[in-house]
């Protein structure tokens, strides 16, 4: 399949295409394409002059088929013991009503509608009601502060907004439509004025009797709705109208608004979760990412309803009442197909991680084996194992390059050595899985994304932008276009011609750093930005990060380029430790001999920063932007720290900085 998807793209995506509903067919060509600055400006077509509706294809075409009682959507609730559930028959019905109401208050084809809504069913229901009327979503993290989301809001003007009164998430309560209130303001004050804000009254978190109220402006959900008749025609729209603008995580900079359009994005999301999960009809799956983010657009709504499957979406926090709660999840819902990110893998592991915690009981006990029952560790090993797990079939990693020892845990404790892990190396920007394992297709290797799928043809460039054969490390790009590519940065084409296309004429760049072994299979590196140039050596951040995770004692590493004299650059860690584990001047002689062992002395990290907590986007992800000012003391140049879940662990970071540990 893949070399046809090479050879024979416009016959393979053509036959793939043809599984689904299009009002009318694609026009001569199945796709176009310039990817190339020198022969003037960039744009990607894929199956023009086709009209179609993505939200008909995920409901109405799934209902037609017979599968109208089958589970869409099991919800899980923040609290154990709430939770609900809708038949793909039911989501129709309910994302009609929306879809009804909004028409009636003058939403059209074309139209902006920013969502910020937590993981309510809710959430999804939105996304595919905006996609029914031909309106283009943007979908704002319930997690964003007021001023992320006015910037947005201004961003692309939105006919209205939709959101909810209040959410819990673990034992905190955070009161959404105040920080919505709050955008309002300030998007009013850049000359933005929103007539309509839909607001969704989540008892749970709220009654609506406290919720701060703005008259005229403000509508409660629940009385509008429902009213509403629960059948809608659908509006249908060219393959190349846009879906949805979403913004990127922020790792790098100002967030980008990726601009997707509907069929080719409809054809991709549809076939990489398909084959990349090896996606049966018997599946439940589940997907840990947050709507906000592009896997819970591609992974949590459009992919899995494509293909008619059962998803849990899932409200609250994985640590929530305890580092259980996941498995709970698997169990209950008999989850066969678990997606989620490096990030929560490692912050599990550090819990409970029953191998470590054993090693360490024989270490100190040597053969005979005597634990007090009050001994911490006897109970944060049951975290994982004191739940079935056996319904597990695939595992799934995305958003950062999962480091071995984490992908070990995650296949050896999570999935009982017997789960096929797809590390999907995707982005924002190219809709769906670019590189990837097919589960049980290929030999896997604990931390390479392994091959592309079908269409892709990713290739590794040097600095000069040529194109590097066999085993080599160097820029990842890609040659030629496939259906989920985006097709702007909205309102911004230079911004994305610039920053993608310039780079290395001829060839989508991706920003991040990859290597080649002789097998062929590919390992991420980290974003370029985060390569280390130590005496000439080019060192990717995430090798050496790798080589201290694999140390017992070691939770969770950033690892940044410094200023050197001697060698160009020098190697910063930030080391946060495991769960109760003391800092000492031996450990750090000991993570630094890690990475003598694992790489080489000439990787060994000059400094050892202790880390109680590491920065991160709202998505988990490190900021190592951050990291570097911190490292090289530039304090006043730290940037745009908006997307940051946790602002104050950078002031925490500071002062351990100043204290020279
Ligand atoms: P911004 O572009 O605003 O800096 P971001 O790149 O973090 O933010 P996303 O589009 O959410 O925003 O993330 C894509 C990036 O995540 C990839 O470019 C890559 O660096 C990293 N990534 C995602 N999946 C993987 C994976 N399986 N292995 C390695 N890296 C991954
Ligand atoms: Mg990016």
């Amino acid at each position: 399949m893949y070399r046809r998807s090479i050879e024979d793209p416009a016959g393979f995506w053509s036959d793939i295409a043809s599984e689904f509903y299009w009002k009318q067919k694609w026009g001569q060509e199945v796709y176009s394409e310039n990817m190339d600055v020198r022969n003037g400006t960039i744009s990607i077509e894929w199956f023009k002059g086709g009209i179609t509706n993505i939200c008909y294809n995920c409901l109405d075409r799934n209902v037609e088929s017979g599968i109208g009682d089958k589970i869409a959507l099991y919800w899980e609730g923040n609290e154990l013991g709430v939770d609900g559930s809708l038949t793909y028959r039911q989501l129709l019905e309910r994302v009609c009503q929306l879809a009804n109401y909004m028409k009636d208050i003058g939403v059209r084809k074309g139209d902006a509608v920013v969502i910020y809504l937590p993981m309510l069913m809710e959430l999804p229901i939105a996304m595919l009601a905006c996609a029914r009327i031909g309106a283009v979503h943007s979908v704002v993290f319930a997690g964003f502060s007021a001023e992320s989301l006015a910037q947005r809001i201004v961003d692309c003007k939105p006919k209205v907004v939709l959101t909810c009164n209040a959410v819990m998430r673990g034992s905190k309560i955070i009161y959404l439509k105040d920080i919505v209130d709050k955008a309002l303001t300030e998007s009013t004050g850049n000359g933005i004025s929103i007539d309509t804000c839909l607001v969704f009254e989540n008892q749970l978190a709220m009654k609506r009797e406290a919720t701060k109220w703005h008259e005229g402006r403000d509508v409660w959900w629940q009385d509008v709705v429902p009213k509403y008749p629960t059948t809608c025609s659908v509006e249908w729209v060219d393959a190349e109208d846009p879906l949805f603008l979403l913004y990127t995580s922020g790792s790098t900079g100002k967030p980008k608004g990726v601009l997707h359009t509907t069929g080719g994005y409809m054809i991709w999301t549809a076939t990489t979760f398909k084959y990349a999960f090896d996606y049966k009809p018997s599946d439940i799956y589940w997907c840990t990412a947050d709507c906000g983010w592009i896997t819970g657009h591609s992974y949590v709504s459009y992919g899995p309803l494509l293909n008619g499957a059962t998803v849990v979406v899932f409200e609250g926090a994985p640590n929530y009442p305890d580092s259980g709660r996941c498995w709970d999840i698997v169990d209950k819902y008999n989850v066969t197909i678990f997606y989620t990110a490096p990030t929560l893998v490692r912050s599990l592991m550090r819990e409970g991680d029953e191998a470590r915690n054993f090693s360490n009981i024989t270490r100190i006990c040597h053969v005979k084996i005597y634990v007090p029952s009050d001994f911490n560790c006897s109970l944060t090993m049951q975290y994982v194992t004191r739940y079935s797990r056996k319904s597990l079939r695939v595992l799934g990693s995305v958003g950062e390059p999962i480091n071995p020892s984490a992908w070990r845990w995650y296949y050896n404790v999570v999935g009982d050595s017997r789960c096929p892990i797809s590390d999907t190396w995707w982005q924002t920007e190219t809709g769906g899985f670019m590189i990837t394992p097919l589960p049980g297709a290929w030999p896997q290797k604990p931390g390479s994304a392994t091959f592309p799928f079908f269409g892709v043809q990713p290739v590794i460039v040097d600095e000069k932008g040529t194109e590097i054969e066999g085993e080599c490390s160097g820029y990842l790009c890609v040659k030629g276009s496939w259906p989920g590519a985006f097709r702007t940065l909205y309102g911004d084409h230079e911004r994305y011609e610039t920053t993608y296309f310039k780079p290395f004429p001829g060839y989508y760049f991706t920003g991040d750093g990859c290597s080649r072994d002789k097998d062929g299979y590919h390992w991420l590196t980290g974003r370029v930005d985060d390569v280390i140039n130590v005496s000439g050596h080019r060192i990717g951040t995430a090798e050496v990060e790798s080589a201290l995770v694999s140390h017992p004692q070691c939770a969770e590493a950033a690892v940044v380029g410094v200023e050197h004299e001697i060698k160009g650059q020098g190697i910063y860690a930030f080391v946060t430790l495991v769960e109760g584990v003391p800092y000492s001047e031996e450990l750090r002689k000991s993570l630094v001999n890690a990475v003598r062992n694992q790489i080489g002395a000439f990787a060994a990290p000059d400094t050892i920063h202790w880390a109680p907590a590491l920065p991160k986007t709202r998505s988990g992800k490190i900021m190592r932007r951050i990291l570097r000012k911190i490292a090289s003391r530039q304090l006043d140049e730290l940037g745009d720290t908006s997307t940051l879940a946790e602002p104050a662990v950078v002031d925490q970071l500071i002062a351990l900085g100043n204290s020279k540990i």
